[in-house]
């Protein structure tokens, strides 16, 4: 709250230096200025982002799957935004869980709940124009509509003091406040003096391909097992192109072609499967320490996010939480303790019931009786009313991340047929 006496607080004219353009970088900015504007506030905000969107490949993309959650594209209105058409890739409404060498399709419950596939760079490195538009790219450019000021430019380093110094090529810029959003994927560019410590990182796997004939391009695929190491591998629909994204532990280097082989999924195509994109982005599978400090706040994957699903709602949540702790409270180590910490604990907390529900899946996975169980549930709700299907909500919510993991923890343990399933197993197991 105090430094020297004075309060740490945005007054008039107070300049916050953001280093990171994706989503939590731009959702920062977005949030610091419609508060601002709340509060009759003038701030100069700045984006300082390395990457060009506008570029085919991984050099303009921040490389993920790019399935945005119904609850993100619900909390995009309340930015006054809303995915403009050209950016939307595919809608998504049905998941075709392959089981066993069995298709088990789970379709939306809710309508609704819209979820979407985009492009988080210009299309795949080795596809053909019309190069598709960026969902970062149109998100920065609303941040800048909204009175940011975004400039190309990597950073260097950012120094702690009286006012941090954020370091390019070309200038250092002094801050009232620097929003650290530079993601896992990069070394975040922070003076040890800090104290920051990154989140622990996983690396996976992605390819791009044409969308194969014959899939529709509402489904997206998903599949377990093989290769060894993988939680879950998804093929989803983009437009022209289909994403194959492969989750994991100590995914090999082959992993991509293990994945096509092994899932029989090279009889998609007549000749050799034309792989147009590749790239082995880390994933982050545990907080960040020290992610708050006097004149700073780490954002987006940097700090938290969700445990494989909806990485972008996650710098969504922790973006708001962090502008509205600046804004309302104030900008010191405490502040941040008391406003933001909160949120990303609350998130950290939502992971630990998403790893028992991944392993509580893996278990199912592997017993033919519980497997099969749960088949027969899905496809009997599947005429029911959105209201009734509570069991392909659950599986629903759990592989898109259309819910806290929490929630889905709550409704399946407290579901009837969870403690039937559970009595039967025992009995078999007794027998
Ligand atoms: C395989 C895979 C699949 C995924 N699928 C999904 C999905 O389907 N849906 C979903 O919601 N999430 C998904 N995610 C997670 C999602 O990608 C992240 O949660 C999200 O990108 C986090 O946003 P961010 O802004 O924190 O970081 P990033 O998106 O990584 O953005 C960081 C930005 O900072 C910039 N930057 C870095 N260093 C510097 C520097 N020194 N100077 C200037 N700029 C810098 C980078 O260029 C980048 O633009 C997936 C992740 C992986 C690995």
């Amino acid at each position: 709250m105090a430094e020297n006496g004075v309060a740490m607080q945005l007054i008039n004219g107070s300049r916050i230096v953001i280093v990171g353009g994706g989503p939590a970088g731009s959702f920062t900015a977005l949030h610091l200025l419609r508060l601002a504007r709340e509060m009759h506030l003038d701030l100069a905000v700045t984006i300082l982002e390395v990457r060009d969107f506008n570029r085919p490949g991984p050099g303009g993309c921040n490389r993920c799957a790019g399935i945005l959650s119904s609850t993100l594209v619900q909390n995009l209105k309340m930015l006054g935004l809303s995915l403009p058409p050209e950016v939307i890739q595919a809608e998504l409404n049905t998941y075709v869980l392959h089981l066993s060498g069995r298709e088990l399709p789970i379709r939306q419950p809710d309508p609704s709940q819209r979820i979407f596939s985009v492009y988080r760079g210009s299309g795949p490195r080795w596809g053909d124009p019309p190069f598709p538009h960026s969902f970062d790219g149109w998100l920065l450019h609303q941040a800048q509509l909204q009175g940011a000021t975004v400039q190309r430019a990597q950073v260097r380093a950012i120094s702690p003091g009286h006012r941090p110094i954020v370091a390019t090529a070309h200038e250092n810029l002094q801050a009232d406040l620097v929003v650290l959003a530079t993601g896992v994927n990069a070394r975040a560019p922070l003076d040890p003096a800090w104290g920051y410590r990154p989140p622990h990182t996983e690396m996976m796997a992605q390819n791009e391909i044409p969308l194969p004939g014959g899939l529709s391009n509402n489904r997206v695929h998903i599949f377990f097992d093989y290769p060894p190491g993988l939680v879950f591998g998804a093929l989803i629909p983009k437009g022209r192109y289909a994403n194959i994204s492969l989750l994991g532990h100590k995914l090999p280097a082959t992993a991509i072609n293990d994945f096509l082989e092994g899932q029989g999924l090279f009889s998609l195509f007549p000749g050799r499967v034309p792989l147009l994109c590749s790239c082995r982005p880390r994933v982050a599978v545990s907080p960040a320490r020290g992610y708050y400090a006097d004149r700073l706040v780490v954002v987006g994957d940097a700090a938290v996010t969700r445990l494989y699903k909806d990485g972008i709602g996650a710098a969504f949540q922790t973006a708001a939480a962090a502008a509205r702790t600046a804004i309302q409270q104030g900008v010191s180590r405490q502040d941040f303790a008391a406003g933001y910490r909160p949120v990303c604990r609350r998130i950290t907390l939502d992971n630990f019931y998403g790893r028992l529900l991944f392993r509580l899946w893996a278990v199912t996975r592997r017993s033919p009786i519980l497997l099969d169980t749960c088949r027969q549930m899905i496809l009997a709700e599947a005429d029911l009313p959105p209201a009734a299907q509570s069991y392909t909500r659950i599986v629903w919510s759990m592989f898109t991340g259309d819910e806290t993991y929490q929630r889905v923890f709550w409704l399946l343990f407290r579901h009837p047929a969870f403690h039937s399933l559970w009595q039967s197993l025992v009995k078999t197991w007794e027998a």
